[in-house]
């Protein structure tokens, strides 16, 4: 499995996403998690990152496309991966391309996950997210199910950043859709139905 999963913020990108992984053992690549891993850690990467995440705003390329080329390298990522969060943009879109044939490797698919803009809005103010794993739940989750670690609201979940975060999605992310379309690899789920709907939509989808 080597796909590529589409979507606003909020569409259930990482959550299909670690379901996937739990159950097919393939890597999961999320740049946003890679990202804030950084910035955790308060490297030089994650200090020059965190300005640009707190505002909804892209990273810059050359930060995140290492990132992603490394993590492709490593032994996880050659039983398969889903690339959650990146490509964003075009460029990004251009430069996986030609990273993949460089390594001999064809995206089985570019899978979106629809969701309209007011959903995301909704699911975004009330999404709380584990500080140890990752998890999302909703707004009355405290501690993490699945690690029991603290649950929190990220920055950029705050309503103020949402709508940028989504200006920033249509202008920048949503042309790979026809970047996608062009290589004949994407595929679109409805990502309003339930959680157990949308999986297995993309199982299906995947002929799992
Ligand atoms: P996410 O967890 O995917 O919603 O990402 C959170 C934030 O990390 C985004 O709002 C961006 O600031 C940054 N980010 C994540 N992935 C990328 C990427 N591929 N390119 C640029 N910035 C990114």
């Amino acid at each position: 499995m080597k796909i590529v999963l589409l979507g606003g913020p909020g569409a259930g990108k990482g959550t299909q996403a670690q379901r996937l992984v739990a159950e097919f053992g393939v890597a999961h690549i999320s740049t946003g998690d890679l990202l804030r891993a950084a910035v955790k850690a308060g490297t030089p990467l994650g200090k020059q990152a965190k300005s640009y995440m707190d505002k909804g705003q892209l990273v810059p390329d050359s930060l995140v496309v290492d990132l992603v080329k490394e993590r492709l390298q490593e032994e996880d990522a050659q039983r398969g991966f889903i690339l959650d969060g990146f490509p964003r943009n075009t460029a990004q879109a251009v430069t996986l391309d030609s990273e993949l044939n460089t390594m001999g490797i064809k995206l089985d698919a570019a899978i979106l996950i629809d969701v309209h803009p007011d959903v995301i809005v909704k699911r975004l103010s009330s999404r709380r997210t584990c500080k140890k794993c990752g998890y999302t739940g909703g707004a009355d989750m405290e501690v993490c199910p699945r690690c029991s670690g603290e649950m929190y609201q990220r920055d950029d979940d705050k309503p103020e950043t949402i709508q940028h975060r989504l200006a920033v999605y249509q202008s920048q992310t949503a042309p790979l859709v026809e970047h996608y379309k062009g290589h004949r690899i994407l595929k679109t789920v409805n990502g309003e139905q339930s959680q157990d709907k949308v999986y297995q939509d993309i199982k299906d989808l995947l002929n799992l």
